[in-house]
């Protein structure tokens, strides 16, 4: 096997040739260190992870554009066990995701992950950035928009004239600046991905999964979207849907958009349940939103076929919440406080759950400390201390999952 043990993201050429020789001196010493600690046993491929009610989905952000984190970030979660990498749709982030999940591969002997690309059909918090002007900003503002943004996206350094404000690459568009600043001076930009620059990614033999947010409101940009994707929705593995939960309605629009998809539907399918979006980092309360909607789709009888899965508010105490309303890993709800339930398949009842803002928090405080001792480039893989900190960061999230 080709040592692919090097970082190449937005490095120059004499960096690259120094960090390869020295990533190839620290190989067997990050291996080691790897090696002694207990990393969860992976023998399913993600398909079964997903049947059984184990699936793991890291979400990298579908606004997240920031190479170097979105590398380091896939290295250290695929080593955890994740099952699934969800990124951006954009060439440059689904290659820095591979060049993750390859140097991963060059540490341990895994499975390779699945990479999924997200897009919009509409106007969606996931697809949005922030933007001000810092010249326009009074001098003696106290920036409290620099201190709540949990990207690190906010930034005042270099000369007055020539201050950042938010860096593009980094804001995912969690909106929590808009409302801090005293002076009014965040814009929201939104976006809608290009149907056909997606399309092109899909052929890719390195992207194995879609997924469409959507407002569910109503159906006609969902389906003005998958027309427009045509034959790409065939060289995928998955199509997942990303929804909110729209009470009553929810369940109406699941089976239209199914409906929709049908006919050219060859892979498998799962709905994304987004029960508060981008807030699992905040702390227990954001999860309750989640389980609630995973109960309310769990139990009901008449949804279209797919895999559930949780997002939005997920976090460390997202399977605790799971198990307490009886729906971890199993195929039938035996919970008392509900109507007996059982499904005619075999599959989990509820398939896994994606972390997205708490998995990136607290990989990126260790990535944030290395950044600051090395620099803005680092790669994880060169600093073993560094990958072993934020390797058990991550293992303490996905552990939840897979090491039970
Ligand atoms: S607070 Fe959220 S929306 Fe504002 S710059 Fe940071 S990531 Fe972007
Ligand atoms: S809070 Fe508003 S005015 Fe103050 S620094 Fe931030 S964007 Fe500028």
């Amino acid at each position: 096997m080709a040592l692919r043990f090097s970082c190449n993201t937005k490095i120059s050429p004499q960096h690259h040739a120094r960090v390869n020789s020295r990533s190839k001196n620290c190989l067997q010493t990050v291996k080691s260190l790897v090696n002694s600690i207990r990393l969860p046993h992976i023998s399913s491929t993600p398909l079964e992870s997903l049947q059984q009610g184990n699936w793991v989905k890291l979400i990298c952000g579908a606004s997240f554009e920031d190479v170097v984190d979105i590398k380091n970030l896939s290295l250290v979660y695929t080593l955890a066990g994740v099952d699934c990498i969800d990124c951006a749709a954009d060439a440059s982030v689904v290659s820095a995701v591979n060049e993750g999940i390859e140097a991963a591969r060059d540490i341990k002997d895994l499975r390779r992950p699945w990479l999924m690309i997200s897009v919009n059909d509409d106007k969606d918090l996931h697809f949005r950035k922030a933007e001000f002007d810092p010249e326009e900003c009074p001098e003696n503002c106290s920036r409290p928009c620099e201190v709540v943004c949990p990207a690190n996206a906010i930034s005042f350094e270099g000369k007055t004239s020539h201050m950042t404000g938010v860096i593009t690459e980094r804001c995912y568009g969690c909106g929590r600046c808009f409302p801090v600043c005293p002076y009014d001076k965040i814009r929201e930009v939104a976006y809608v991905r290009d149907a056909i620059t997606t399309a092109d990614l899909m052929k890719r033999d390195d992207v194995d999964a879609i997924e469409i947010h959507t407002s569910g409101r109503q159906t006609t940009l969902f389906k003005e979207l998958w027309d427009a994707l045509g034959d790409s929705v065939r060289h995928v593995r998955l199509i997942a849907v990303s929804l909110p939960n729209g009470g009553d309605s929810t369940l109406s629009s699941m089976n239209e958009m199914f409906s929709i998809m049908k006919p050219r539907l060859q892979s498998f399918n799962l709905w994304q349940l987004d029960g508060r979006p981008m807030s699992g980092d905040i702390g227990r309360g954001a999860t309750r939103e989640s389980i609630a909607f995973a109960v309310q789709l769990a139990t009901a009888k008449d949804r279209p076929p797919g895999f559930l899965q949780l997002a939005g508010g997920t976090n460390a105490h997202t399977i605790n919440g799971l198990e307490k309303e009886g729906l971890f890993q199993t195929t039938s709800i035996t919970n008392h406080s509900y109507d007996a339930t059982s499904t005619n398949s075999s599959n989990a009842l509820i398939a896994g759950v994606a972390y997205g803002g708490y998995a990136r928090k607290i990989v990126g405080r260790v990535l944030r400390s290395l950044q600051s001792q090395h620099g803005g480039t680092a790669c994880i893989e060169d600093h073993p201390a560094y990958l072993l900190q934020a390797l058990k960061e991550a293992l303490a999230l996905v552990g939840t999952v897979k090491l039970v």
